[in-house]
């Protein structure tokens, strides 16, 4: 009994201890940490966030709202996996910079045991994020890399996953003041929890925290973020507080009357989200060729992305459209290429985990390799989920190199691993897409025929 109970406290306390790491209420010991168990956070929190994604989703049926939907909700758990794939490569040298103002230009160090220490790296974390997050929305270069996260029509959980791969690289320096006084450890911990913090408030499901709406971000502060209703455009940029938009003026209230519409202005119609991470950029590019001389040029970069020449800083609010009403982007596919793609995105998931395990002891070139080929694979079953026209061919494509790949590489040579033994389920559909792709050339030919 004794033993039991022992066993059920221990088992209770892991389970509070990772949800207050979901909730940005854990103890200060984590500040103690190494930056490798720091990072294990996100990955611990994956469990709870499933549970939670379940959870989401329930509520919703009980209620008779919409619910996920399967290829909007598949394209925002790829860019959660591309950006943890991110993660692998860089292996956080976008930190670099900090660490090395902290080691040269540290003003004061502060006790990591300290609770000031704490709710000083708590504010200034949250701080610099309001800051960095605001610049995201202004600034039109940084923009091309944040418009990811609002790029889903849809608002939920899985939603809080859409991230850039490369907002990172560009946000490293909002945070580079800190490195006078917060230690490394305590800032990325700080961050990670941050980060993690903002994944619950994309939800429907709660519709006010009452008094805590004053201080901190919640659902109904963050719908109003990914609305693109004109009174939403701009507002709310608060991680974990509300507070800064209050003091500097960028706060709005969810109108009651007034349904959200979420996702960008101007809807990209596409499920594929590599496509979806870079596609922005070529739209900067093209205003940047557009305009008339070097002083319109620059600002084509660095100004908001409504700005035109001759209009404000951040674009005449009478050019912005005001969306009120849109049908979604969707499309509709048999069940069983939705199943297929569900599978297959479960494989891609176990690709990630196998390489998450043993890339510290691969090559880089290894570890790009890995990366190069789940970055195509999500390519793939975007289009997929798009319903793009000869696709069976990529597919095939992909299945045969992983079963070349598997049979090739020494990944056999060090036990069965998950990756060999996905290996029967891409040798069936590669069978399946040869006799998909000869019925669809068949089709071909016979068309050119009759031509
Ligand atoms: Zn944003
Ligand atoms: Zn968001």
């Amino acid at each position: 009994m004794d033993q039991n109970e022992t066993l059920n406290s221990g088992v209770i306390a892991d389970v509070k201890r990772r949800i207050e790491q979901m909730f940005y209420t854990g103890n200060r010991e984590i500040g103690d940490q190494e930056p490798e168990q720091q990072s294990d956070i996100s990955q611990q929190a994956w469990l709870y966030f499933v549970a939670f994604l379940a959870l989401e989703n329930l509520i919703l049926r009980l209620e008779g709202k919409p619910t996920i939907r399967l290829n909007d909700g598949v394209t925002s758990l790829s860019h959660g996996l591309i950006t943890e794939c991110g993660r692998l490569v860089f292996r956080g040298a976008e930190n670099w910079v900090y660490i090395y103002v902290h080691e040269h230009f540290c003003l004061v160090e502060l006790p990591w045991d300290s609770a000031w220490t704490w709710y000083l790296a708590v504010l200034g974390v949250d701080f610099c994020y309001y800051w960095l997050h605001r610049a995201c929305h202004e600034v039109h270069i940084l923009w091309a890399q944040h418009q990811v996260h609002h790029s889903s029509e849809e608002y939920n959980l899985p939603v809080g996953l859409r991230h850039s791969i490369l907002q990172n690289w560009c946000g490293f320096i909002f945070y580079v003041p800190l490195a006078l006084v917060i230690p490394p450890a305590q800032f990325l911990t700080h961050q990670h929890i941050n980060f993690l913090y903002q994944i619950w408030v994309h939800t429907r499901v709660v519709s006010t925290l009452g008094p805590l709406e004053w201080i901190l971000n919640t659902p109904r502060h963050h719908r109003v973020h990914h609305g693109c209703n004109l009174y939403c455009l701009d507002k709310n940029y608060g991680g974990f507080l509300i507070i800064w938009d209050r003091i500097f003026g960028t706060f709005a209230e969810e109108h009651k009357d007034e349904a959200i519409i979420y996702g960008l202005v101007h809807n990209q119609p596409s499920f594929n989200p590599v496509f979806l991470q870079l596609f922005y950029n070529v739209n900067v590019i093209k205003k940047w060729k557009a305009m008339n001389g070097w002083q319109d040029k620059l600002a084509a970069i660095w100004k908001g992305p409504s700005w035109l020449p001759g209009k404000p800083r951040l674009g005449a609010t009478e050019d912005k459209l005001d969306i009120r009403s849109r049908e979604k982007y969707d499309m509709k596919l048999p069940v069983w290429i939705n199943i297929y793609l569900c599978l297959h995105f479960v494989a891609l998931v176990i690709v990630y985990q196998e390489l998450a395990l043993k890339y510290s002891d691969m090559t880089p070139l290894a570890v790009l390799g890995f990366v190069t080929y789940i970055l195509v694979s999500q390519t793939v079953i975007g289009m997929m989920f798009d319903n793009r026209p000869h696709t069976c061919i990529f597919e095939l494509t992909r299945c045969v190199i992983f079963v070349f790949y598997v049979h090739k590489s020494d990944l056999t040579l060090q036990g069965r691993s998950s990756i060999t033994l996905l290996q029967p389920f891409f040798i069936l559909s590669s069978c399946f897409w040869i006799l998909q792709t000869f019925r669809v050339l068949h089709t071909e030919v016979k068309k050119i025929k009759k031509e």
